[in-house]
């Protein structure tokens, strides 16, 4: 069996953990601290603020910006739930903008049809490893006074003309098991400003500055010493690991580029892509359905997932709810009947990434 991820740890991950359980200092402390310095470096931006978990960043981020009741949030239909809870969880509305099929992100021009005079902030997800458009974005946030909140819970590492995802406004990311580089749980929002840093800093804090001199109604938000020492080795590796997972896609994409049916994806211009996730559109011009192609792919012992299957407001749950505006976006709709993602993670051998390849080939044949 190939799995869609692995997790595994090295020794220095083991050493810094044993050193935290000794120090005595198990919650937030120095290697909380060390973290936060480390990923603002890889980032490129000035602060990193460590939270508990990815959807809690997302929360934090738009807690800080002081959203009032009927502001709106507008981000792509096409992510992982959390990024719809978190912003229902802050008291904001959510609107949606439909993606382009190139990079799976919004497409800015829907982006710019769904300002309205309720928006506040502009969400876009950098999904699978690649960023947005985030050369069209920015200028349509500053032409409409609109705060940026990118959730970069998939991206960690890739740029934008050379920019770091994630600092533009406010970034945000996941630390969770399976993301590219993981604490278990954890989070982190970075930004290059001052004063929301600071003010995010209080925030998981309990709206505490010093001792009992609380500034704000605030929330523990805090990560652990134990989860911030997992997470500092993977810091130094992480260039070495991305560029393993490029290797990877460059050679699944050379193995499958004559396969009929398929739309593979590509690392755009301008933009890198750190290749959390390969993820293949099976068209309709392919000879079986998505459905079909992942039950073979699983009997050969690939596996792949669908991420996601649904447009992500398309739930009982959000269906009446009045601060979803299910706004139409027929390219997701699309997309998330074709597509899946096969194994690109880091700790793939090459004979591994040939296997993969042979499974989607007979997959997608008649
Ligand atoms: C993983 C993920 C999150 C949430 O992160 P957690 O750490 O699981 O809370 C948010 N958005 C996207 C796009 C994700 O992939």
């Amino acid at each position: 069996m190939i799995p869609i991820s692995v997790v595994k740890l090295d020794e220095a991950a083991e050493r810094l953990a044993v050193e935290v359980i000794r120090s005595g200092v198990l919650a937030q402390g120095p290697m909380v601290a060390r973290l936060e310095r480390e990923f603002a470096d890889l980032v490129g931006v000035e602060h990193a603020v460590a939270v508990n978990n990815g959807t809690t960043a997302l929360v934090a981020a738009l807690q800080a910006l002081d959203l009032e009741p009927g502001d709106e949030v507008v981000t792509s239909p096409f992510t992982f739930v959390a990024t719809l809870n978190a912003i229902l969880e802050a008291g904001a509305t959510a609107r949606f903008a439909d993606i382009r099929e190139e990079d799976f992100c919004v497409d800015p021009q829907a982006l710019a049809a769904a300002v309205g005079p309720r928006t506040k902030v502009l969400m876009p997800v950098h999904l699978y490893g690649q960023p947005a458009d985030m050369d069209a974005i920015v200028p349509l946030a500053q032409q409409h006074d609109l705060a940026i909140v990118e959730d970069t819970a998939q991206s960690l590492g890739a740029t934008i003309s050379g920019r770091g995802a994630g600092s533009f406004g406010l970034g945000t990311f996941s630390l969770y098991a399976t993301k590219n580089l993981t604490t278990g749980e954890g989070g982190m929002i970075t930004t290059n400003d001052d004063a929301l840093a600071d003010k995010l800093r209080v925030l998981r804090n309990q709206g505490m500055r010093a001792r009992y001199q609380y500034e704000m109604a605030g929330h523990n938000y805090r990560l652990t010493d134990l989860q911030a020492a997992l997470g500092i080795p993977q810091l130094a590796a992480y260039g070495d690991n991305v560029k393993r997972r490029k290797d990877n896609a460059a050679r699944l994409s050379a193995g499958l580029a004559d396969v009929p049916g398929l739309r593979l994806p590509t690392e755009l211009p301008g933009r890198s892509h750190v290749w959390h996730q390969y993820t293949l559109l099976v068209t309709d011009e392919a000879p079986v359905d998505r459905d079909e192609v992942i039950s073979r792919l699983s009997a050969a012992g690939v596996g792949c997932g669908i991420y996601y299957p649904k447009t992500v407001y398309d739930y009982e749950c959000y269906r009446d709810h009045p601060r979803v505006i299910a706004d139409p976006a027929p390219v997701t709709e699309r997309v998330v009947r074709q597509c899946v993602s096969i194994p690109v993670h880091h700790h793939l051998t090459d004979s591994q990434v040939d296997q993969v390849i042979e499974a989607v080939r007979k997959a997608v044949a008649a």
